[in-house]
């Protein structure tokens, strides 16, 4: 999947499976336009969420852009958030299992076990700490989007290849819902 800025990489190329490096220039004018590019990016994919290594920028940043839609129409709407050099505080003992998709990961669907909320730091666009505490779905995308900065992607969390879907497959499971 590509458009005119980025290519998605897919599952197998190697820069996938690297730690992403820490943001340092958060103001400078080049990380401020890569910033502004992933966000129109992210919308036009109509991605949950998008790490900055799936774009081949092996950088701590994520955009977590959640909003309802044919497939995950439980999704709460919030305006795009861009995420920088993240770390989870802590999280709730409580796991749950729901279904997963990936951009980098085209066609296959998996439950993946996530903790139900987390307490989060980052540091916002604009230079600020932030300190949230998020749960359910948004908590699922926020570890699931930090995971790629680690070189993780949701398969390898899966704990049972029974969990694992086609899409398709996975389009008539979440119809019957
Ligand atoms: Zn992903």
């Amino acid at each position: 999947m590509s458009t005119e800025k980025f290519t998605i990489l897919q599952l197998g190329h190697p820069h996938l499976r690297l730690t992403a490096r820490n943001v340092e220039s958060i103001q400078s004018d080049n990380m401020q336009n890569f910033i502004d590019d992933l966000l129109h990016f992210v919308s036009e994919v109509n991605g949950m969420g998008i790490a900055a290594p799936q774009v081949d920028h092996s950088l701590r940043l994520f955009i977590m852009s959640s909003r309802p839609n044919i497939r995950y129409p439980y999704a709460p709407s919030m305006q795009p958030t861009v995420i920088i050099n993240p770390e989870i505080i802590s999280v709730a003992k409580k796991v749950e299992k729901d279904w997963e998709g990936c951009l980098s990961v085209p066609s296959i669907r998996a439950l993946v076990p996530r903790h139900q909320s987390i307490r989060a730091r980052y540091t916002s666009r604009t230079g600020e700490h932030v300190e949230a505490t998020y749960s359910g779905f948004l908590a699922r995308v926020f570890q699931h989007e930090l995971d790629h900065l680690n070189g993780l992607v949701f398969t390898d969390r899966v704990e049972d290849n029974h969990d694992m879907m086609a899409e398709q497959e996975w389009l008539k499971l979440i119809s019957q819902r």
